[in-house]
């Protein structure tokens, strides 16, 4: 499941608790029952000019989400990657998160197989949505390329 992230999953809860290096991180997406309250403390504490897309690559906002499944989670929730943190309401954030968890814990389950991407990878070809061409373009600090449908995520 961690494509570009920390090796989280071959920590043992215990473990994961004791390692002072991990205290910093965010709630991760694939727990039992996700901290939201903290996972939106954390994103409101971020740069409110960020892209809701880059933020969410933040393993100190929220552990776990990697280049694959903020770009799905996004697409889900119908919204832009680009649209600065000002402008994402906390619906919005939780509801690309929650989108996500399942086809993650899915795909964690199943293997790399199972995540069947919408827009991941898919540059060009038509949106499983709306029909119109997935845009890819690197996104942040880090410049990670970042897939959307201009169509139908706003
Ligand atoms: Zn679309």
């Amino acid at each position: 499941m961690q494509f570009d992230g920390p090796v989280l999953e071959l920590m043992t809860d215990g473990r994961t608790r004791l390692d002072q290096r991990l205290a910093g991180l965010g709630p991760d997406i694939l727990a039992e029952e996700l901290d939201t309250a903290r996972f939106l403390r954390r994103l409101r504490g971020d740069d409110p000019t960020r892209g809701i897309g880059d933020a969410l690559l933040d393993q100190t906002t929220i552990a776990g989400i990697g280049n694959i499944w903020k770009a799905e989670g996004c697409w889900e929730a119908g919204i832009d990657p680009w649209r600065p943190l000002a402008n994402v309401s906390d619906a919005e954030a939780l509801s690309i998160v929650e989108h996500v968890r399942p086809r993650m814990r899915r795909s964690a389950e199943l293997g790399p197989r199972a995540i069947g991407p919408r827009v991941y990878d898919r540059a060009g070809r038509p949106c499983p949505r709306c029909g119109a061409p997935v845009r890819a373009r690197g996104q942040g600090e880090a410049n990670r390329t970042t897939f959307w449908c201009p169509g139908c995520q706003r």
